[in-house]
């Protein structure tokens, strides 16, 4: 232990100021001892002998000249198996367990291990003694759920290191001796299947970060084919109160294309946080047919919990990410919602007397906004396999301003955009995704051209749209009105989908490829159309038709029959095709 101590000198909401003895450092953590409690801290701030600390507990009760305890440690997770499935705090204290000891929820100064020290895992070594192993390479595995937990040289062994025996397969506490190395210089080890990692530092142990070009499906339409997320990549989704941020996380994370996912869940409302703590344990992986819990991890802050825990939740999710992404997984995480973190950082830099930024937001909000999303990427592990993370954030602005500070600062890193709209959401229409806001980086499931030429009906049925509010439907022409109509349809039919209905909720990219080139079949035809009125009757009824077939089985008659009464209709109005229309439509043959 450290030769060194402290008292407190002053409290401030969650700030304590502390005077102290002795080496303290930046991000190390500290307990103060308060009515015979330990709660934990962390330095953020030291000028001379006073450091300031951010208290990750309720601070009620904490008295000038409390002990402070300094642990050279800087705030870290416990990293092994028995992850998956855990709901956490921002510090890691399993939840559930925490509810039986305490009651419900928090109680300060209550800290439990992350991961059981009683269970049993089945090790299979697959390293041998006299093999020379790096940080993150494997040294065997244990199977943890549905996949294979490597079992890796602790991420902060620099330099070589040599196998002097190894366990032999077995079952073993994650707190058992599973191996020795040795390091150059002789020095031994013994190794666990567990190793801590401080929460702040992203994990480095690949030999390249690559650039994310593989879209990670999301099954949701106006995503995948409008606004794709790659793998590995990073999007945000600001939107006001209620547009529809949380149930579009959950519907993401159900049926994602990845191995694992993590929800950060800073809440809005207390309620919100304990509602999805009680879905998701309900909720089937359509992937497996069990309980989505089983590749999910939950680290959840309420609006009543701490400030500073927010912090601490997204920077431990972060990390637990990147953790199974060094094991060749695929990682999503979400964290919602970003903004409740950000409040939280403006609240502490006002304590701290900070020079403020715009909105009182600190100075350098930005970039640890950015130093987040980097932290997303998809990676080349030493044995060759890949792992990703990719990181969706959600943004509360008030009002639903996107000018706003976070969103700003969000915007500059991200790699796709899904801007929810006020307007789309009172209107039913979801997910709220706004089409003209809205925009990805990041190559889709549809080639370029295709979808640009769908989008360009989107903005021109805008713009007729816009003009009729003003001159009327008399007063606009035909051609514009079927223009107005296509990209009505086209919102309708393709870019809403129902997230609670067991077909149209997720759709697979073949099928996606499929209904896109039907939906451009028929925007892209010059139609024969008697008048206005003939032209929004058939679209109504075609409208109708299509809708059915989104929410039926393709093995179902009813979509068979569906298909056949679109493509009839069609047929009926002797659509023709001018060459751009005709060599869209062959990219999607
Ligand atoms: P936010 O997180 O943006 O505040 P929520 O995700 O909690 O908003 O959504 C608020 C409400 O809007 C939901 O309780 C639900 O009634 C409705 N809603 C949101 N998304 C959808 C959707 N995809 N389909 C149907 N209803 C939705
Ligand atoms: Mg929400």
């Amino acid at each position: 232990m450290s030769q060194k101590s402290g008292r407190v000198v002053a409290v401030n909401g969650n700030m304590v100021s502390v005077r102290f003895e002795g080496n303290v450092a930046m991000n190390e953590v500290a307990y103060i001892l308060s009515n015979e409690k330990k709660l934990k801290s962390e330095v953020i701030r030291i000028r001379g002998s006073e450091a300031q600390v951010q208290v990750y507990e309720m601070t009620k009760g904490i008295r000038i000249g409390d002990g402070v305890e300094f642990t050279d440690l800087m705030l870290s997770v416990e990293l092994g198996p028995g992850l998956l499935g855990q709901i956490y705090d921002g510090l890691q204290n399993p939840l559930p367990q925490i509810a039986e000891k305490t009651g419900y929820f928090l109680e300060s100064g209550v800290y439990l291990k992350a991961l059981s020290r009683s269970l049993k895992w089945t090790f299979t070594p697959s390293a041998k003694a006299g093999d020379s192993l790096r940080r993150g390479d494997s040294i065997g595995s244990v199977p943890e759920r549905h996949f294979t937990h490597r079992i890796m040289l602790p991420f902060d062994f620099f330099g070589e290191w040599k196998i002097v025996s190894v366990a032999e397969k077995g079952e073993y506490a994650i707190d058992e001796t599973i191996a020795v190395v040795e390091d150059a210089r002789g020095t031994k080890k013994n190794l666990s299947m567990v190793f801590s990692w401080p929460v702040k530092r992203a994990i480095d142990c690949y030999v390249e970060r690559l650039k994310p070009d593989q879209p990670m499906v999301t099954k949701t339409r106006i995503i995948d084919t409008f606004f794709p997320v790659a793998k590995g990549g990073t999007y945000c989704i600001p939107g006001p109160f209620g547009a529809g941020k949380t149930v579009l996380q959950q519907v993401t994370s159900r049926y994602a294309d990845v191995d694992i996912v993590i929800l950060a869940a800073c809440g809005e409302r207390a309620g919100e946080v304990v509602e999805t703590l009680k879905e998701f344990p309900e909720i089937t992986d359509p992937r497996t047919g069990k309980s989505l819990m089983e590749r999910t991890i939950i680290i959840c802050n309420t609006s009543s919990m701490p400030v500073a825990s927010r912090e601490a939740s997204v920077y431990t999710a972060v990390t637990l990410a990147e953790y199974y992404r060094q094991m060749g997984l695929n990682v999503l995480l979400l964290a919602d919602s970003t903004s409740r973190w950000a409040q939280a950082m403006r609240e502490m830099s006002g304590r701290l007397e900070e020079i403020p930024g715009e909105e009182a937001f600190p100075a350098y909000l930005e970039s640890v906004i950015a130093a987040f999303y980097e932290r997303a990427g998809i990676v080349r592990l030493a044995d060759g396999s890949f792992g990703s993370v990719t990181i969706g954030g959600t943004v509360s602005p008030a009002g639903g301003n996107f000018e706003e500070p976070v969103t700003q600062a969000t915007l500059k890193v991200v790699g796709a955009f899904h801007g929810l709209s006020r307007e789309r959401s009172d209107a039913r229409k979801y997910p709220a995704i706004h089409p003209l806001d809205s925009w990805s980086k990041y190559p889709g499931i549809m080639p370029k051209e295709t979808v640009e030429y769908a989008h360009s009906f989107l903005e021109r049925s805008a713009e007729v749209g816009a003009m009729m509010k003003v001159v009327g439907e008399e007063g606009t022409s035909l051609e514009d009105y079927t223009v107005y109509l296509k990209g009505e349809f086209l919102d309708a039919v393709y870019l809403q989908q129902n997230s609670f209905d067991p077909v149209d909720s997720s759709v697979s990219p073949e099928r996606q490829r499929k209904m896109f080139r039907l939906v451009l079949s028929i925007l892209a035809a010059a139609l024969q159309v008697k008048d206005k009125e003939d032209a929004r009757s058939w679209f109504y009824e075609v409208r109708q038709v299509f809708m059915d077939l989104n929410g039926s089985k393709e093995s179902s008659e009813l979509y068979g029959l569906s298909l056949a009464k679109i493509e009839k209709a069609l047929a009926e109005r002797k659509p023709e095709y001018d060459a751009e229309a005709k060599s869209i439509l062959a990219r999607l043959e």
